[in-house]
């Protein structure tokens, strides 16, 4: 049966068209779907009871709590979810005083083959949909006290550009969540289209994985150096005019002797002179079998000091989840599909 969480308004009125209802009835619908918290369709009492039987014919409410949950010692959670019938995505949430972020994926593992990401490892299983993307948000025990959301979990966001838009559109609209666009990052590897249309499209922050500033050095950590070049990336970012509210950043992971060292810090800095932009440094979390390792606490804050020097806004991102495998780079749910 088809999902009514994760449509659009556009969608709405699609399908009320289709089945005769009067065009207000969309509105009706999406108040009940993003703004009030009921979870069937038998809920939406301003909806007569012959509507509501006409809506459940073809349509259910569309929204699956988390399977599965692990805690971690500093307050972060993970959650499994179930998508795509068969397969699982991770969900990361992450309270910190005032804030409280939800670290959403996108796909069922990725293409995108990062070498140093369990994800990645993981291979591609499959695009999730609005749907799926945004249950993971609604469905959330602690959905009430989110403040901020970040698209870093498993998968490329911009290789589901459609489905990611959506559930932006649901997310920052009036008639849907009505959140500050500003509350919202995605982060992509640099995919040139995707981050066009993003652009174009939102007024959301956006991250990008950097990880090297050199181009061959690139290419062997993140094998999308090869087509879609960080220059190219940075072209575009410099050929858009990026409201000042939001925020453009670098996510940059540390591996010893491999990018932590002044030659890198001076090319990083000559590479994004202009754009008005953060790194943030992210400590490296050992995955099995992995060639690299984290730099000591002491280089890791020379590196970042040596960056804000250059005029380079730099912070250390703290690594939250660790002991239950939610921190960046780590999500994976090879087990549960090989067992599912
Ligand atoms: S780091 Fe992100 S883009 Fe790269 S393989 Fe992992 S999930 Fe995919």
């Amino acid at each position: 049966m088809e999902k009514l969480y994760g449509k659009t308004l556009n969608e709405l009125i699609a399908v009320t068209k289709r089945i005769g209802l009067p065009g207000f009835a969309a509105k009706q619908i999406s108040d009940w779907l993003y703004k009030k918290e009921i979870s069937s369709i038998e809920e939406m009492t301003n909806l007569s009871k012959k509507t509501r039987e006409l809506l459940s014919t073809d349509y259910e409410f569309g929204l699956a709590a988390p399977i599965k949950v692990s805690e971690s010692s500093d307050g972060t959670k993970k959650y499994l979810y179930k998508v795509l019938n068969d397969k699982y995505v991770e969900t990361a949430y992450m309270p910190d005083n005032e804030r409280a972020t939800i670290c959403v994926s996108s796909q069922v593992g990725c293409k995108m083959g990062c070498i140093f990401c369990m994800t990645g490892k993981q291979g591609y299983q499959g695009n999730i949909s609005s749907n799926e993307i945004l249950n993971q948000f609604r469905s959330l025990p602690e959905f009430r006290s989110l403040t901020n959301m970040v698209f870093m979990g498993m998968g490329e966001p911009l290789d589901n550009t459609a489905e990611v838009l959506k559930s932006l559109e649901i997310l920052t609209n009036e008639w849907g969540y009505g959140w500050s666009p500003t509350r919202i990052t995605v982060s992509t590897v640099g995919l040139i289209a995707g981050i066009k249309e993003y652009l174009e499209k939102t007024r959301c922050n956006l991250a990008i994985s950097l990880h090297s500033p050199f181009d061959e050095e690139r290419k062997k950590l993140m094998p999308i150096q090869r087509t879609n070049t960080v220059a190219e990336v940075l072209d575009v970012i410099r050929n858009f005019e990026i409201n000042s509210q939001r925020k453009i950043s670098f996510e940059y992971i540390l591996f010893k002797g491999v990018n932590d060292t002044p030659r890198h810090i001076k090319e990083l800095a000559r590479i994004l002179n202009g754009i008005k932009c953060r790194i943030n440094i992210i400590r490296f979390h050992q995955i099995p079998g992995s060639q690299f390792i984290s730099p000591d606490l002491g280089t890791t804050i020379n590196f970042k000091e040596a960056l804000n020097a250059k005029g380079i806004l730099t912070t250390i991102r703290v690594s939250r989840g660790l002991d239950i495998q939610a921190a960046c780079g780590l999500l994976s749910t090879l087990e549960q599909n090989k067992s599912a």
